[in-house]
């Protein structure tokens, strides 16, 4: 954490919020940020989570937010920061996008031991609609 009192104040422009190569670009970090230090950049293929470290006001609240641990205050390094870009993965049913490549490979990792491929395919694969669509029962059942 930051030195905030008030002899850190004059330096505190260099304390820089910077995302590591953990960031699957979940984007739940987005919204929390009161100044838009934090913003995606979508070019429907692919995403990306791009910092303006000058803009954050050190309050923490995505460090908080991102369960991937990926955020964190480096000492004098106030460029820009760019995670790297994961590629939509859209629906196989309707094409809306799902979520990330890194989300989904994630999921995979953490549930391949419990549940047959064929499983993880179909849930990598498809929409929630277009899953109940599949098993045969209305959307929100
Ligand atoms: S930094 Fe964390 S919360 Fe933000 S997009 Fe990356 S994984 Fe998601
Ligand atoms: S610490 Fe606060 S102000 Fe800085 S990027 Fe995170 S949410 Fe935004």
């Amino acid at each position: 954490m930051p030195d905030t009192t008030a002899a850190a104040q004059a330096t505190a422009q260099i304390w820089s919020i910077q995302v590591s190569d953990s960031c699957v670009v979940c984007g739940a970090c987005v919204p929390v940020c009161p100044t838009d230090a934090l913003t995606l950049e979508d070019n429907n293929v692919d995403v990306r989570l791009r910092i303006t470290p000058e803009d954050c006001i050190h309050c923490e609240a995505c460090i908080n937010t991102c369960v991937m641990d990926a955020l964190h205050f480096d000492w004098g390094n106030p460029e820009p920061c760019i995670a790297a870009a994961s590629a939509w993965v859209h629906c196989k049913g309707c094409g809306e996008a799902i979520a990330t490549r890194a989300e989904l490979d994630l999921v995979r990792a953490r549930l391949q031991a419990e549940f047959p491929p064929a499983f993880l395919e179909f849930t990598e694969n498809y929409c929630p609609a277009c899953k109940y669509r599949q098993a045969g029962m209305p959307k929100g059942h």
